[in-house]
């Protein structure tokens, strides 16, 4: 297994986990762009968005649904925040399981790419 997210999910490398249930956990990025700084994943090893099938399209609700709730706890619901998920190489995605990023707790660019 050489998937950096799928050892984490297995506890054989650390992470600062702010979430964990059947289906999904919830981590710190490591090289954070932004005070807040989370990444939402599937536990399964999906490698990326355009790998979802469309019976596991509810599973992206499921991940917004955590990263509101994680965003509540970050107090930064008010002030506001960004989900983003990279797909594929010019989608700028660099680890290859599928991954949302919440970020916030500074004013983010008006630009996505
Ligand atoms: P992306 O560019 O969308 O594929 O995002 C991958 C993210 O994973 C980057 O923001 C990395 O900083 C983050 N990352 C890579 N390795 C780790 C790790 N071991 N723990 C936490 N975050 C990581």
């Amino acid at each position: 297994m050489d998937c950096v997210f799928c050892q984490i999910i297995a506890g054989e490398i650390p992470a600062d986990i702010l979430y964990r249930d059947e289906e999904v956990i919830a981590f710190r990025d490591i090289n954070p762009v932004a005070p807040t700084h989370v990444l939402i994943i599937p536990k399964k090893h999906i490698p990326s968005l355009v790998d979802l099938a469309d019976a596991e399209t509810p599973l992206i609700g499921q991940m917004t649904k955590i990263a509101n709730q994680l965003a509540r706890e970050e107090a930064i619901s008010e002030s506001g925040y960004r989900l983003a998920i990279s797909c594929g190489k010019q989608g700028g995605q660099e680890v290859p399981h599928l991954h949302m990023h919440l970020v916030g707790g500074r004013q983010l660019s008006g630009t996505l790419g």
